[in-house]
C-alpha cells in the first residue's frame, strides 16, 4: 500500500532541496534500491508523541511520499520496563491524526528471534563474546575520549564457550546483569561506540508483547539497524545524537558477509537536527514527570507540547505540518520559536474557523430606549471572506453582555471603547451611547445603561457620524453560559532546562499557565458545538470545544489569541 494522503500540497519545484532530498534523489538516479524509497518512523512506546516527533513523522512520511515511497511504523519496543500498550495506541492515533498512513506496522520485538539468530552468527564468526564484567567494570575498561580502552579478560573466550554461555543466557540460566553479549570490534577506537558495545543484557522482566518469552533483550544500536535491514528500509532517518553511532550501525549489518541474513543494498542512516521549542520541555521523560507530579492534567493537557495536547488545544494537523515544513531540515540543533507554531495555527484557522461572538468576563448592558421584549434577529456572515461558510441569525435585544474590560469609568486618552458618555459600535448591530452606570456596594460597576440609535441598525448612522470602537457582545436573554479556559506558556523560562547546576527546572513553570473563566457567555449557536470544533471568537482569538464539554455545560479552550507577534516580526500582514 502506498502512503495514501492527498491533502498536502506538493513541494514547489523551485524550492531548494534539503540534504535528505539530495541523498534520496542521488540514490534514485543511481538506481541504488531499484527505485524504491522506504523510510520508517520508530518510536519507543514509552510515552506520548510530542511536536519533535511530529517533525520526524513529517520528514519520514513526507519525504517518502514525495518520491513515491512508503513508510513503516515501527515500535522500538526493546526496553520492556518502561513500555506500555497505552502508548502504542496513542502513537498510532497521533500519526493518523497528523494525516499519515503507514505501509506496514512492525515491532522490534517481532524480530527478537531473528536478532538472536544473527547474534549467534556473530558469536560463531568470532565477532561477539559473552562478557562477565559488571556494568561498572565495563565502563572502566572502556576508557574515555583521551584514554584507549583495555580488552575485557573475557574477550578471547573460545567460540564454543561463548556459544554455550550465550545460549544459557537465552535459556534464563543467569541473574539480571550477570553477563552481557558484546560485539568484538576495537577497544582502541577513537569512537567510543566501537569499543566492544553491548548487544544483549539479561533482564527478566515481562514484555508487553512477548510476555516472559525472553530473559535477554537487545540493545538499541544492535536492534535498530537490523530491524531496518529486515524491513528493507532504504533511508533510516534519525536525530543527530546518533551520528557517532553510524559506524556501529553499519558494522552490525556488514558482518553478514555472505548475505545469509540481509539483502543488499543495506539501509543508510541519515541524521538531522532534533527540534526544540521555546518555553517548553520536550523529552518524554520530563513530560512524564510533569504528568506524574500533577503539574498538568495529563498527557493531553492543552499546555503540553504533545500531539494529543496540541490537538486538545485546538491545533490542526495542517498547522503542525506547515510548522514542520517552515522549520525545515537542519544539520545543527535548533530551537524553534513557539511563536512560529502559533503563527501556523492562526493562519490555518483564520481560513477554517467560523466567527462567533462570546463574552469572557460579562458586564450587563441595558438599552433603555428599547422596548422590553423587543428583539431583532441579525443576519450575520460566519466568515468575513468566505460566503461558503454561510450565515446565521444572532439575537439582539434590550439586555446584553459586553466584556468588562471594554468599559472604563475614567477612560485614559485614546480610549475608543465604552466610557460614560461615549459612543461605540456593537459588532454586527448598531451604535450605542453610555448614559449611566450602576455600582454595587463595593463600588464595582455591575451594569451599564445606554441608548441606541435605531437608525444605525445593521449599518452606519444616517448623519454619517463615526465611532472608533467596535465591541463584541451577546444577548443576555439568549446567552449560553460556558466555561472558557485560557492558556499561556507552560514555562515562563524561554529554555526551561537552562538552570544553574543543582537547581530545579520545574522552577520555570508558569503558575498562570491556565486561567479558567466559569462565567463566560456565548451566542446561542455556540451552545450546540461539538468537541473539536473550531471558532474564532470575535476580537478574542481562536477557540476549540474541549473534550470535557457537555451540551448543558460547554467548555472551550483558547487555542491562540489573535495577536500575531511572529507575523509582525516577519513583516507579514496579520493573519
Ligand atoms: P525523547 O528524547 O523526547 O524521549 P526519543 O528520541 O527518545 O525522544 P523515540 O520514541 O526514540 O523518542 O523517537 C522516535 C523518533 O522520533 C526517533 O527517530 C527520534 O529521533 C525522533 N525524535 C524524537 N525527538 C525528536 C525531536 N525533538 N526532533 C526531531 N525528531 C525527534
Ligand atoms: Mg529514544
Amino acid at each position: 500500500m502506498k502512503a495514501a494522503m492527498t491533502t498536502e500540497t506538493p513541494l514547489p519545484e523551485n524550492r531548494s532541496r534539503n540534504f535528505i532530498e539530495e541523498i534520496m534523489e542521488a540514490d534514485l538516479a543511481d538506481d541504488k534500491h531499484s527505485g524504491r524509497i522506504c523510510t520508517r518512523f520508530p518510536p519507543e512506546p514509552n510515552g506520548y508523541l510530542h511536536i519533535g516527533h511530529a517533525k520526524s513523522i513529517c520528514i519520514n512520511f513526507g519525504q517518502a511520499r514525495k518520491y513515491g515511497g512508503t513508510t513503516n511504523l515501527r515500535f522500538d519496543d526493546t526496553n520492556p520496563a518502561k513500555e506500555d500498550v497505552e502508548y502504542v495506541d496513542s502513537i498510532r492515533e497521533d500519526v493518523r491524526w497528523l494525516g499519515f498512513e503507514w505501509a506496514g506496522e512492525y515491532y522490534a520485538s517481532d524480530y527478537f528471534q531473528f536478532l538472536y539468530d544473527y547474534a549467534e552468527y556473530l558469536v560463531e564468526t568470532g565477532k561477539a563474546y559473552v562478557c562477565d564484567l559488571s556494568d561498572e567494570e565495563i565502563r572502566d575498561y572502556r576508557g574515555n575520549f583521551f584514554k584507549p580502552g583495555r580488552p575485557s579478560p573475557y574477550r578471547d573466550r573460545s567460540v564454543a564457550e561463548n556459544l554455550e554461555l550465550f545460549r544459557a543466557m537465552r535459556a534464563g540460566a543467569f541473574e539480571d546483569g550477570a553477563r552481557v553479549l558484546r560485539a568484538r570490534i576495537d577497544m582502541a577506537s577513537a569512537n567510543m561506540n566501537l569499543r566492544d558495545p553491548l548487544m544483549y543484557r539479561i533482564r527478566r522482566v515481562q514484555h508487553h508483547r512477548t510476555g516472559h518469552a525472553w530473559p535477554i533483550y537487545p540493545m538499541y544500536d544492535y536492534a535498530h539497524g537490523v530491524s531496518d535491514a529486515i524491513e528493507r528500509i532504504t533511508h533510516s532517518i534519525c536525530t543527530l545524537e546518533f551520528e557517532d553511532h553510524r559506524p556501529l550501525y553499519d558494522w552490525f549489518l556488514e558482518q553478514d558477509v555472505d548475505g545469509k541474513f540481509f539483502q543488499r543494498p543495506l539501509p543508510r542512516q541519515i541524521e538531522f537536527a532534533r527540534l526544540n521549542l521555546t518555553y517548553t520541555v520536550m523529552s518524554k521523560r520530563r513530560l512524564l514527570e510533569l504528568v506524574k507530579e500533577g503539574h498538568v492534567r495529563g498527557w493531553d493537557d492543552p499546555r503540553m507540547p504533545t500531539i494529543t495536547g496540541l490537538r486538545r488545544r485546538g491545533y490542526t494537523p495542517e498547522s503542525i505540518r506547515a510548522f514542520a515544513d517552515k522549520v525545515g531540515v537542519a544539520k545543527r540543533d535548533m530551537v524553534a520559536d513557539v511563536g512560529l507554531l502559533e503563527h501556523c495555527v492562526r493562519e490555518d484557522l483564520s481560513v477554517k474557523a467560523r466567527r462567533a461572538m462570546a463574552v469572557l468576563r460579562p458586564l450587563k448592558l441595558v438599552i433603555d430606549n428599547m422596548a422590553e421584549g423587543e428583539l431583532h434577529w441579525l443576519d450575520v456572515a460566519n466568515h468575513p471572506d468566505d460566503p461558503q461558510m454561510g450565515r446565521r441569525k444572532v439575537p439582539f435585544g434590550r439586555e446584553l453582555f459586553i466584556e468588562q474590560e471594554d468599559f472604563q469609568e475614567t477612560a485614559p486618552k485614546k480610549w475608543f471603547r465604552l466610557a460614560p458618555g461615549a459612543e461605540v459600535r456593537l459588532k454586527n448591530a448598531c451604535l450605542v451611547r453610555c448614559t449611566s452606570l450602576v455600582k454595587d456596594a463595593a463600588g464595582t460597576v455591575v451594569e451599564l445603561h445606554c441608548t441606541w440609535d435605531p437608525a444605525s441598525l445593521g449599518g452606519d448612522a444616517p448623519d454619517g457620524r463615526k465611532v472608533k470602537g467596535t465591541l463584541h457582545w451577546v444577548s443576555a436573554a439568549h446567552a449560553v453560559k460556558a466555561e472558557v479556559r485560557l492558556y499561556d506558556r507552560l514555562f515562563t523560562a524561554k529554555d526551561p532546562m537552562d538552570v544553574p547546576e543543582g537547581s530545579d527546572w520545574r522552577q520555570g513553570l508558569n503558575p498562570g499557565s491556565c486561567e479558567v473563566l466559569a462565567q463566560a457567555r456565548l451566542e446561542p449557536v455556540l451552545g450546540g458545538a461539538k468537541p473539536g470544533e473550531h471558532f474564532q471568537f470575535e476580537r478574542l482569538g481562536y477557540f476549540v470545544v474541549d473534550l470535557d464539554s457537555r451540551p448543558s455545560a460547554p467548555v472551550f479552550n483558547r487555542t491562540v489569541s489573535l495577536k500575531d507577534s511572529w507575523a509582525r516580526m516577519e513583516g507579514q500582514p496579520n493573519g
